[in-house]
């Protein structure tokens, strides 16, 4: 038995925050006809919290970049009440050769950091790069091209395991286009100018009091009452796509019941593959299955004392440790751990589906995160068994192999062409690696172009536009 629920004029599958954005955009403009479907059992898709007794605990180094867009600030003013958004002086580190070095780079701390020796040698290998250049045009990959504007020994030495410890795949694979959307500059003339500047500019950020996952839950609280939001949605279908009277079918694990639902159009924020496995897409099975992304697991570690470094994230490029990224929630805001006697610590290790660490048992992650934690020295403390958990994140970071582009625009037409009531948005349904204030710009715009009635084509073809995203961590 499917119990019947109302004709929506806009479904949205995913409560992220960028389908959160669109909803309350289209509520504004008096289009009230609207129902999010939701996996979980609750809202914030990647930007969430998760509270517990013992403290709060964001999935990973969050924060909101201070250069945002106009747009995303004067849409985060609405939300919040001023007193909600803190602002923080940034004192993030990146681990080089066994020493902390300040990140954002700071020329005298990268000095110190990799040694006067390595800084020449680094410079010497640029100047090597640069001359050979004028005479063997080198190919076009993320590799080749960090090589020939770094110089071999910064690129083995940063970027390299870098790339591989984030995308889990050999670097010469990924696209050159990579590195425009990670890195604000890979000259090292200009870097070393921005080193210079940043010693006399404090580095902020902006974070919201109690965790990053207020941002999605004070947007459902601003909805509440327009729009329809159903949490614990299960193995969703479409039927009747030929008819008018389009449907989607679901199992609500809340009520426990199978549902059908009419609709007029779909907005899709889910990944890639899971929509177009609803939708008999065989025939870009190809284009689909080169859309892949890095998953990461989580590990939340609660350790007794404090920390040994002063910082709220540490970025660990080199291989031999197990994460990329750690962070500490307590000095993003005091107020996120009950107690002061222990600190968490939020490890970040990125996996591939099928290796090794996609595998490794929670218990065995904890024991190498916490290991790795104390060859670093960030801390020196006893762990805290009771209360250390692991969350397994699939969908993270977009991998770039080259010729994605190509892959993702095979697959827009082809949605535009056979469901041209269906639009993809967000992080994942547009493959973008972009941040929270970008992923609501791109809700924003969305819910511009359904107002304005555009077509999906047109939607597809201006998304585009998103891939030019700088990326900042
Ligand atoms: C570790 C980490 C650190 C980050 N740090 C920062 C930072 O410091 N600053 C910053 O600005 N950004 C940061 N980001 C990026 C930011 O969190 C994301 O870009 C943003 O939250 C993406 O929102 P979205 O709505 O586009 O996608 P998502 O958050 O992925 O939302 C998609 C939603 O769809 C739901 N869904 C999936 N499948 C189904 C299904 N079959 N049925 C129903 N629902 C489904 C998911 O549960 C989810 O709620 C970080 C991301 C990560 C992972």
């Amino acid at each position: 038995m499917c119990k019947i629920i109302p004709r929506y004029k806009y479904v949205i599958i995913g409560a992220g925050v960028s389908g959160l954005v669109t909803a309350s955009k289209l509520m504004t403009q008096n289009s009230k006809d609207i129902l999010i479907l939701e996996q979980e059992d609750h809202v914030g898709g990647l930007c969430r919290t998760i509270k517990k007794e013992m403290a709060a605990y964001d999935l990973g180094s969050h924060r909101l970049h201070t250069s945002m867009s106009k747009k995303s600030k004067a849409y985060l003013d609405n939300i919040f009440k001023k007193e909600q958004l803190i602002k923080n002086r940034r004192y993030s580190k990146l681990f080089l050769r066994k020493h902390y070095i300040d990140y954002p780079l700071q020329l005298v701390n990268v000095l110190k950091g990799i040694g006067l020796l390595e800084s020449i040698l680094c410079f010497l290998s640029y100047l090597t790069a640069k001359l050979k250049s004028l005479f063997i045009k080198a190919q076009a990959s993320y590799e080749k091209n960090l090589i020939t504007s770094v110089g071999a020994r910064f690129y083995h030495l940063f970027y390299r395991p870098y790339a591989i410890k984030v995308w889990g795949i050999r670097p010469d694979l990924i696209s050159e286009s990579a590195i425009k959307k990670r890195m604000a500059t890979t000259n090292p003339l200009k870097l070393v100018a921005s080193m210079l500047f940043q010693l006399s500019r404090q580095l902020s950020y902006y974070y919201l009091k109690g965790g990053i996952g207020n941002i999605p839950e004070s947007i459902e609280q601003s909805i509440k009452g327009n729009v329809h939001i159903i949490k614990g949605v299960r193995d969703f279908n479409f039927i009747a796509l030929d008819s008018p009277q389009k449907k989607l079918t679901f199992y609500d694990a809340t009520t426990k019941e199978q549902r059908c639902v009419e609709f007029e159009n779909i907005i899709s924020t889910i990944p890639i593959p899971k929509i177009i496995q609803k939708l008999s897409g065989q025939e870009i099975s190809h284009a689909v299955s080169s859309l892949v992304w890095t998953g990461l697991r989580l590990v939340f570690l609660h350790i007794k004392g404090h920390p040994q470094v002063y910082g709220e994230t540490f970025y660990f490029p080199e291989l031999e440790y197990t994460f990329g990224r750690v962070s500490i929630p307590k000095v993003f805001d005091p107020n996120m751990q009950k107690e002061d006697d222990y600190t968490v610590f939020i490890c970040e290790v990125p996996y591939l589906a099928g290796d090794k660490i996609s595998t490794i048992a929670d218990m065995d992650l904890i024991d190498k995160c916490y290991n790795d934690l104390l060859k670093t020295k960030l801390t020196a403390g006893k762990l805290c068994d009771q209360f250390n958990f692991c969350k397994k994140l699939p969908f993270v970071y977009p991998i770039y192999i080259k010729s994605w582009e190509e892959h993702l625009q095979n697959v827009l037409d082809w949605i535009s062409k056979h469901y041209p009531y269906i639009y993809l948005s967000g992080r994942m349904g547009l493959f973008l690696h972009c941040n929270i204030d970008q992923t609501m710009e791109v809700g924003l715009e969305l819910a511009e172009t359904l107002l304005a009635q555009k077509p999906s084509y047109i939607w597809h073809k201006q998304s585009r536009a998103f891939h030019n995203f700088k990326l900042r961590d």
